[in-house]
């Protein structure tokens, strides 16, 4: 249930209806907006009279949550929620986020070249997987805190931000310590413990779509996320199993206009696990950002050939500063802006 204050209501007005939904046994939730502040109730089981709120001074008005999930939706916030991943890097809003880097981290010289051509290239955000959920136990399963060590390095080196994957509660709190925004990858997105673990580590979360998980699926696990009180949730379509062989995913384009109408959450793309081919990699990349994504996270090697996990679907760093060159293009289209490199000046930058 979501209480909406009047336009100009005082902060006692809002303290009033925070105080009887605590009175009720429930967690009351202020969300200040543009126009009027709203307080959300969250557990509600039902038990809750929306009309004992209906009389409090200050109130507009009390909605009561349809969907299954309830701070995810649109109907709780209806502004665009804007992640900062570090400063002067913003996911959502008017900012087409690039985040982009090899699938595991592998080496030092490996992971500061990729830094060092995706920042070249446009990128704001670097990534890498130090964790790798492999399909086989046999493959390389990466270089665990040695390769946390090394995003470290790269961000000294280039000063973009790091975006890296937990796998476990156990890893969650080490990645947190070196990343700016903390992966969950598409075959843990319902692994409900770690969701709760990384919503309470205090850093922005990046939920990809999991291989055969529907929007509701998706948005629900962003609300265990969000009801640990971590607000900071990217959502990242990466394709869905289909029955179509003919490319690794389907990525699902559809998902980003249908998620934007029914949450505030921003949502990316991932053209590289979303087709796992190099040449369907760039014309994904600008049909997402055409579609309205909030950005792309792609697959960006020094050496695709050489690549330890994923080479086939990894961009050659020409490659990513053509494509950024492209969304460029589309972005000012839509009016909308490439989040500039941190420590870079955003005056001409379209
Ligand atoms: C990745 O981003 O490297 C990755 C493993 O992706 P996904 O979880 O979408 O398969
Ligand atoms: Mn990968």
């Amino acid at each position: 249930m979501l209480v909406v204050m009047e336009h100009g209501a005082t902060s006692e007005q809002v303290a009033g209806v925070v105080r009887l939904i605590e009175e009720l046994g429930y967690q009351a939730r202020p969300m200040p907006g543009s126009q009027r502040t709203a307080v959300g109730l969250v557990g509600n089981d039902g038990r809750v009279e929306g009309s004992r709120f209906e009389t409090l001074p200050g109130v507009a008005q009390v909605i009561h949550v349809t969907k299954p999930y309830k701070q995810a939706s649109r109907e709780w916030h209806p502004d665009n929620t804007v992640v900062t991943i570090a400063p002067g890097v913003h996911v959502g809003g008017d900012d087409i986020t690039l985040i982009a880097g090899p699938c595991s981290v592998e080496s030092e010289e490996q992971i500061v070249a990729a830094a060092r051509a995706v920042r070249a290239a446009g990128a704001s955000c670097l990534r890498g997987g130090a964790f790798k959920p492999r399909s086989s136990p046999y493959s390389f399963q990466g270089l665990g805190k040695r390769g946390l060590e090394m995003l470290a390095l790269a961000k000294r080196e280039t000063g973009l931000a790091i975006v890296t994957e937990a796998m476990d509660d156990e890893g969650a709190e080490l990645v947190a310590e070196y990343a700016d925004c903390i992966q969950i990858g598409a075959r843990n997105m319902q692994n409900y413990s770690l969701l709760r673990t990384v919503g309470r580590l205090g850093r922005p979360v990046l939920l990809k779509r999991g291989l055969a998980a529907t929007i509701t699926d998706l948005l629900l696990s962003a609300e265990y996320v969000l009801s640990e009180g971590n607000a900071q949730v990217i959502l990242c379509e990466r394709g869905v199993r289909s029955f179509d062989t003919a490319a690794r995913n389907m990525l699902d384009l559809t998902a980003i206009p249908i998620v934007h109408k029914l949450s505030h959450l921003p949502i990316l793309a991932d053209p590289s696990h979303g087709t796992g081919l190099r040449d369907k990699v760039i014309p994904m990349a600008r049909a997402a950002v055409a579609a309205g994504a909030d950005g792309i996270l792609v697959e960006v090697h020094p050496n695709p050939e050489r690549a330890l996990s994923d080479g086939a679907q990894s961009l050659f760093p020409e490659q990513f500063a053509q494509l950024v060159g492209e969304l460029r293009t589309i972005a000012t289209a839509i009016g909308r802006t490439i989040t500039p490199v941190p420590g870079t000046s955003t005056a001409g930058v379209a």
